[in-house]
C-alpha cells in the first residue's frame, strides 16, 4: 500500500486521533506533516502567544512521534503546493486531517479536499475536536441552536461521546523520508524573549495536558462548582490551550471525567464541568452557522452601536493601568502568562465595552493576540455574550460593577496582591477600591494615588449611565435573533 500523509493542526496528538487511525487502517507507512500557513487563516493568523505555544508543542509532537519511531515533517508555505508536493515525494496515495472550523481554514479546506481528489489522491476529513459535530446538530425545527440550555439539553440527551481511541504504540515508516524544514524556521518563537511567564506556568504538549486533567480530576474537580469562580485560587482546570491546541481530546476529558466518578449521576463538580466543555461545543457550533461573528454582531442592529474611539483608555485598558485593580490585575496576568480566569476575562471585557464604551473587536484582537488559548470560536462567542450582540447574550444592561465583583469573588484580594504588585500591601478591604483607602492606611502599604498606581479611569456610576444610554438606544432599535 503506498504511504498516507497524516496532516496535522489542531489536533497536535497521537491519542484520540481518527486522521491517524485512518491512515494506520488503510495500510501503508504513515507520514506526519504539519504546513505552517498562518496567511491562509485570514484575517484571524495565530496571535503571539498562539505562536509560542504551538512551537513548544510542534517540539513535543515531533518528540511523541520519535518514541513511536516516526517523525514529524514540517514545511513551510502554501499548504496545497506543499501536501502536492510531499504527496510526490513520498508517493502517497491519501492525505487524512482532523476538521477544523475556522471559516477561513473551512474554505482552504475544501478546497485543497477537491484538488486533491480530482486528482485520484484519498483526502479525508475527521471529527477529533468536538464531542459534537455541528452540522449533525440542530433543533426541532431543524435549525441551529442560539440558546445554550436547549443545546445542553440537545446534547446531554445525545448517546455519549464516542470512546476515546488509544495512541499507537508504532507507526509504520516510509522507506525514505521527505526533508523537513528545522522548527526554528517557522519563527514561531518571539525575536525579544517575553515568554519567560508562560514558560514557568505552562507544559504545552499532550503529556502536559493529560498531566493537567489528571491533577484536576484528582482535586479539584469536587469543588470545581464555586472554586471555578475564585481566582486567586486554582478552581478551574486550566486546559484551555492545550484544548484549542488538540493536544487532549474533548471525548478523553468526557470520558475520564465519567469513568473518575464512576456513577449513574455525577456529582456537581463534575456535571458543571462537563457544561463548560459544551459551551465549548456551543461556541463552535455558532461559529460554524453564523461564519460572519467574527467580525459582525450575530444581532445586526449591534451594527450600529456607537462605539467610541478612545486610543489612551484602550491602552490603559491593554496595559492593566485602569485604576480598577480586578481589571488591572486580570489584564496583567495575561500579559504575564498568557492566560487569565474566565470570571476576570468577563469583568475586564464588561469594563472595555461597557464602562469605556469601546469596540469588543479591540478586545477580541487584543485576546487574540496575547492568550496562549486564542480560540477562534471561543473568543468571538464570549466577547459577543458579553457586548450583548450575540447569541444566548448576557443582557444588555448587565454591566459588571469591578469592585462588588472583586470584593465577591476575591474578598481577600488575593488575586490582586499577586498580580498588581504595588497594591500587595494594601489590606483586604481597600484592595478593590483603593481610592477609599484613608492617607495613612495608602501610605503604610505605599500606595500613592496617581503616582504608584492610577486613580480610576472613568467612574463606575457614570459610565454605568453613559452605557444604558447607548445600550438602551440598541435595545429600542430592533429585536434579536430569538
Ligand atoms: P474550565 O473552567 O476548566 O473549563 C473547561 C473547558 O471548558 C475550558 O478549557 C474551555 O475549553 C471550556 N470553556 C470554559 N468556559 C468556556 C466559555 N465561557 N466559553 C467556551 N468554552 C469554555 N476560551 C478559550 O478557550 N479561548 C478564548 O479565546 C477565549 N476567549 C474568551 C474571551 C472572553 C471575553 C471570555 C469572557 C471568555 C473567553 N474564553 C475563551 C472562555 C473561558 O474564559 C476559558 O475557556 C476558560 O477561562 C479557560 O480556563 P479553564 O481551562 O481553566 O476552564
Amino acid at each position: 500500500m503506498s504511504p498516507s500523509l497524516v496532516w496535522f493542526r489542531l489536533d497536535l496528538r497521537l491519542d484520540d486521533n481518527p486522521a491517524l487511525r485512518a491512515a494506520r487502517q488503510r495500510g501503508g507507512p504513515v507520514v506526519p506533516v504539519f504546513v505552517w500557513a498562518p496567511h491562509e487563516e485570514g484575517a484571524w493568523a495565530p496571535g503571539s502567544a498562539s505562536r509560542w505555544w504551538l512551537h513548544q508543542s510542534l517540539h513535543a509532537l515531533g518528540e511523541q512521534l520519535r518514541r513511536v519511531g516516526s517523525r514529524l515533517v514540517l514545511r513551510v508555505g502554501d499548504t496545497l503546493p506543499m501536501l502536492q508536493a510531499l504527496a510526490k515525494e513520498t508517493g502517497a496515495g491519501a492525505v487524512f486531517w482532523n476538521r477544523r472550523y475556522e471559516p477561513a481554514v473551512v474554505a482552504r479546506d475544501a478546497a485543497i479536499e477537491a484538488t486533491l481528489r480530482s486528482a485520484g489522491l484519498t483526502a479525508q476529513g475527521h471529527n477529533a475536536n468536538l464531542l459534537f459535530e455541528p452540522s449533525e446538530v440542530r433543533n426541532k425545527q431543524g435549525r441551529p441552536f442560539q440558546v445554550f440550555t436547549p443545546f445542553w439539553n440537545h446534547c446531554r440527551a445525545l448517546p455519549p461521546p464516542p470512546t476515546p481511541l488509544r495512541a499507537p504504540p508504532g507507526l509504520p515508516v516510509p522507506g525514505a523520508w521527505p526533508p523537513s524544514a528545522p522548527l526554528g524556521e517557522l519563527e514561531l518563537e518571539p525575536a525579544i524573549d517575553w515568554a519567560a511567564g508562560m514558560r514557568e506556568e505552562w507544559s504545552p504538549g499532550s503529556v502536559g495536558a493529560r498531566e493537567r486533567l489528571a491533577r484536576f480530576l484528582a482535586g479539584r474537580i469536587g469543588r470545581y462548582a464555586e472554586g471555578r469562580d475564585m481566582p486567586g485560587r486554582e478552581g478551574s482546570s486550566s486546559l484551555s490551550p492545550h484544548l484549542h491546541f488538540g493536544e487532549i481530546s474533548p471525548r478523553t476529558i468526557w470520558h475520564r471525567t465519567c469513568r473518575k466518578e464512576g456513577v449513574a449521576e455525577l456529582p456537581q463538580g463534575a456535571e458543571v464541568f462537563l457544561k463548560e466543555l459544551v459551551w465549548r461545543e456551543f461556541a463552535h457550533h455558532l461559529l460554524s452557522h453564523f461564519p460572519d461573528t467574527t467580525d459582525a454582531p450575530l444581532r445586526t442592529e449591534f451594527a450600529a452601536f456607537p462605539w467610541r474611539r478612545d486610543a489612551h483608555a484602550l491602552r490603559a485598558w491593554q496595559r492593566g493601568r485602569t485604576g480598577y485593580p480586578l481589571v488591572d490585575a486580570g489584564m496583567r496576568q495575561l500579559w504575564s502568562i498568557g492566560w487569565m480566569h474566565n470570571r476576570v476575562r468577563m469583568v475586564v471585557a464588561s469594563f472595555l465595552v461597557k464602562h469605556l464604551l469601546l469596540p469588543w473587536h479591540d478586545g477580541a484582537r487584543w485576546f487574540w493576540d496575547t492568550l496562549v488559548d486564542a480560540d477562534l470560536a471561543n473568543n468571538t462567542f464570549n466577547w459577543q455574550w458579553v457586548a450583548g450582540c450575540g447569541a444566548d447574550a448576557a443582557p444588555y444592561f448587565r454591566i459588571f460593577n469591578p469592585v462588588s465583583q472583586g470584593e465577591r469573588f476575591d474578598a481577600e484580594g488575593d488575586y490582586v496582591r499577586r498580580w498588581v504588585p504595588e497594591l500587595a500591601r494594601l489590606p483586604a478591604p481597600w484592595a478593590h477600591k483603593p481610592w477609599e483607602a484613608e492617607d495613612d492606611v495608602l501610605a503604610a502599604a505605599g500606595v500613592r494615588l496617581g503616582e504608584t498606581y492610577p486613580y480610576p479611569i472613568v467612574d463606575h456610576a457614570s459610565a454605568r449611565t453613559r452605557a444604558l444610554e447607548a445600550l438602551a438606544t440598541i435595545a429600542r432599535s430592533g429585536e434579536g435573533p430569538g
